[in-house]
């Protein structure tokens, strides 16, 4: 589209940072559109995310990790379905063109993508206040994806990795109340924060064993009431059961900590739901990828997310999740 563009210049941008091999597109960057292909028994899985600096990211972020960021939030989008990722498109409005910025921004989306087989494939740049919006496209056999609809009463409910560490990141960059960790625990934290690794492999390995599951970015109760509402299901979590990272563990009593594990945004882990009699598939499958899993509770038949602590009492949260609108 015309309008608010680098008039020349766009073009040599384009050029210099976002055409990259694409060997699996029939045309990648520089027509009108892409002209991508599919096996004929394969599904395609679309998302997309939108990065606007100051609401979903800091300005001052370092350009490779936020480049890293803005195909990983994508990512784990795919992760989340089983989906194997394949092509991406990146939107862009930028205030001004920083070669530097760019450079940067560019090697650290291309870095994460070439780790994944994802072939950058078009786009759009344009001058305006700093977002960045990409577009995934995945692929998974017809039938086989992971929904958010499929939780029955009976699965357990799972998650990856370690909850929290992003929140605390965030909490540590602006100064809000946070616990007193090492200098190694607050790195460990913000590289959580501004370089998820999203969980690919795992939501691969868990495709017909999974019943139900999504990637934990708002929070980890808000994100897993949408399962439960999709589900038509409710589910009982033990809250001293939700995984922290080595960074996180010496602090778990703290009051900040404990809503990050249960609300903090930006993990990038998944939570999914499984049948009781799957435990073992699941192992296997959290071996396979190279991923940490913990049974954190259970689905019920009863509507709503009921938390309780160690000694099975039930628990208020003070914060469950972020939502832009509410
Ligand atoms: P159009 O005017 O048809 O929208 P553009 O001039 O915007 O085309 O883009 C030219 C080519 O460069 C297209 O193939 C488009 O997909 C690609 N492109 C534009 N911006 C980006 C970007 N930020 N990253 C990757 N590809 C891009
Ligand atoms: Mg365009």
């Amino acid at each position: 589209m015309p309008g608010g563009r680098q008039a020349g210049g766009e073009f040599s941008l384009i050029a210099r940072h976002f055409t990259w091999p694409t060997p699996s597109a029939d045309l990648g960057v520089g027509d009108d559109a892409a002209l991508l292909r599919l096996a004929p028994d394969m599904q395609l899985a679309v998302s997309t995310d939108l990065l606007v600096a100051g609401t979903h990211f800091l300005a001052d972020t370092d350009p490779g990790r936020l480049g890293h960021k803005s195909l990983a939030v994508n990512l784990s989008d795919m992760a989340a379905m089983g989906a194997k990722p394949r092509f991406a498109t990146l939107a862009l409005a930028l205030p001004s063109v920083d070669e530097a910025w760019l450079a940067g921004f560019s090697a650290g989306m291309r870095a994460l993508a070439g780790q994944h087989g994802t072939e950058l494939v078009g786009g759009d740049t344009t001058r305006g206040p700093l977002s960045i919006c990409v577009t995934i496209l995945g692929e998974v056999p017809v039938g086989r994806a992971l929904r958010r609809d499929g939780a029955r009463p009976g699965d357990e409910v799972w998650v990856s990795g370690t909850l929290g560490d992003a929140a605390i990141g965030l909490a540590l960059l602006t100064g809000s109340p946070a616990p007193a960790l090492d200098a190694a625990g607050a790195a460990a934290c913000i590289r959580r924060l501004e370089a998820p690794m999203p969980q690919v492999a795992l939501g691969l390995a868990l495709r017909g064993i999974a019943s139900a599951a999504l990637d934990v970015s708002d929070g980890f109760a808000a994100d897993l009431g949408h399962v439960l509402e999709r589900s038509g299901v409710g589910a009982r979590i033990e809250v001293d059961r939700l995984p922290a990272s080595p960074a996180l563990a010496p602090f778990v009593g703290h009051p900040v900590v404990r809503d990050a594990l249960l609300g903090g945004g930006d993990d990038y882990e998944l939570c999914f739901t499984a049948p009781a009699a799957a435990a073992g598939e699941v192992r296997n499958a959290a071996a396979l990828a190279g991923v940490a899993v913990t049974r954190v509770g259970c689905v019920v038949a009863d509507g709503g997310l009921a938390l309780v602590d160690g000694e099975g009492r039930p628990l208020q949260p003070a914060r469950t999740g972020f939502d832009h609108f509410g």
